[in-house]
């Protein structure tokens, strides 16, 4: 009798164990479907206490979540800890990072501050919104200023027609409002050219304190890493004792280098060349000015992330943190940036913090920065201005294969006009004006010192076609003004 009880309860485990197993498992042959929303997405990452929250889904609370986006302009990824610097320059923003996406491989759409913010306000590539500079040719003698088309839209103004109350709080200069950056905002300061964070962070945290029963989005930025922005509080020599050059490090020395090593363009096809002007002792000075900036820059914005905190914001709040171009110290022979698309000027630092996060997810993929407004409109579930270049991020934190095409392009003040492309490892450097192409490895050669273009000619060829052929078929292609070199330097 006890054996057959046994034979018995071993049937029914048997059977328990079989059906939960069938219940349980992925049916064969079938895709993976992943999941759908952001919630899933980042489950891993947030924190237990956040997840125990049912209402942990940004799209369920899509209604009550604002959006702040922080640019510190001009930022070279690699002055960044969390990018592996050693040298502790940016203790705060590496912080932030241990809370958020750090992407390691994000791109920037223009080598400086106009067209490159103007493509992450419209998700679209300079060419393609039109604001490739600060003033635009109406003929071969008569230049306006710049603004975006009325038929563009901005996805701050998409927001701000959708119920947001928006602010931004500028360095002005590159990203004045007048460029079409601040339409519809009720707050926008850019009343300071060039400014740090000392000047937009102060009527930030006000105007912070005013609105948080508000749905906002507010913009910070600052110039503080920027070579226009002086170094405060002590003199560049003072703060980099050792340098025996005759270099002061100043800002009117910046600008009078840069337009040196712009008037060396004497020819369509080439760079600046600043190498027999500067020494190398020169050079290793001004980067260390550059650190010294980039160190200030996140302590003030470490006092700001410290409020964000302190009021409750990162709860309730998406924080995209970006640069919108790096910076040059001769790697190319040039100092500042604009004129080139290397990767010191295009690679930028992105961290990204949706509410609840906990731990930091590097994310290596390729992204751009005209991905980043469409990402956030994606984790809200919000529809945004259609037609768009940009795309959402999240499909490649749910682990999805992404084949997105990176793209830059510059005509800094009609000096230079270059294309580049990427794909995978390779980047191609097109110059319209003479026709000449590079092409990198940018994974065994980051620092872009060896053209494969020769050894590698189908595929150079192959990666020309495909950008020209992009550019003909976005009407982007700049006939009209190449070769034009009249450049009144007072007009920037
Ligand atoms: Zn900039």
């Amino acid at each position: 009798m006890k054996q057959l009880r046994a034979i018995v309860l071993f049937v029914a485990l048997a059977n328990i164990a079989l059906v939960a197993f069938l219940l349980l498992r992925t049916p064969a042959g079938q895709p993976e479907t992943g999941p759908r929303s952001i919630r899933d997405a980042v489950r891993p990452l947030v924190s237990d206490a956040a997840m125990d929250d049912s209402a942990y889904d940004l799209e369920a609370r899509a209604d009550r979540m604002n959006i702040i986006f922080i640019s510190m302009d001009a930022l070279r990824y690699d002055r960044a800890g969390f990018g592996g610097n050693p040298d502790g320059l940016t203790p705060n923003l590496d912080q932030f990072a241990e809370e958020a996406v750090v992407f390691s491989n994000a791109t920037s759409a223009a080598p400086w501050t106009l067209p490159s913010h103007m493509s992450i306000w419209t998700g679209r590539w300079p060419s393609v919104h039109g604001v490739t500079n600060k003033l635009k040719m109406l003929s071969a003698d008569q230049m306006v200023p710049t603004s975006l088309s009325p038929g563009i839209e901005t996805f701050p103004d998409y927001l701000i027609r959708n119920k947001f109350t928006a602010a931004a709080f500028t360095g002005g200069a590159g990203v004045q409002a007048s460029f079409g950056f601040g339409r519809d905002f009720t707050t926008y300061v850019d009343d300071k050219p060039f400014a740090g964070f000392e000047h937009s962070v102060p009527p930030a945290l006000d105007w912070l304190s005013k609105n948080l029963d508000k749905q906002f989005f507010l913009f910070l930025h600052g110039y503080d890493a920027h070579g226009q922005h002086p170094l405060l509080g002590i003199s560049p020599r003072d703060a980099v004792p050792g340098y025996n050059g005759t270099m002061d490090g100043s800002i009117e020395e910046q600008a009078r280098l840069r337009e040196q090593g712009l008037a060396t363009i004497q020819e369509p096809g080439q760079t600046p060349d600043l190498s027999s002007a500067v020494s190398k002792e020169d050079v290793a000075f001004l980067a260390k000015v550059y650190d010294k900036k980039v160190k200030m820059a996140d302590e003030r914005l470490g006092s700001f992330l410290a409020q964000l905190r302190a009021m409750g914001l990162l709860d309730t709040s998406i924080i995209v943190l970006f640069s919108d171009h790096g910076d040059e110290f001769l790697e190319h022979g040039y100092l500042d940036h604009g004129a080139t698309l290397c990767e010191h000027q295009l690679h930028v630092p992105v961290l990204m913090r949706f509410p609840g996060y906990a731990r930091r997810n590097d994310v290596s993929a390729p992204i751009r920065t005209i991905d980043l407004f469409p990402t956030v409109f994606d984790a809200l579930g919000i529809p945004g201005p259609a037609g768009v270049d940009g795309r959402s991020i999240l499909p490649i934190l749910r682990g999805k294969p992404d084949d997105r095409a990176v793209l830059a392009e510059t005509d800094y003040r009609l000096f230079v006009h270059q294309r580049m492309k990427r794909v995978g490892d390779k980047k191609l450097v097109l110059d319209l004006e003479d026709g000449g192409k590079q092409l990198f490895d940018v994974r065994k050669d980051p620092d872009e010192q060896t053209d494969i273009s020769s050894s590698s000619a189908r595929e150079t060829y192959e990666m020309e076609q495909a950008l020209r052929t992009w550019m003909d078929a976005t009407r982007t292609n700049p006939q009209d003004y190449l070769g034009v070199r009249q450049k009144p330097i007072e007009l920037f």
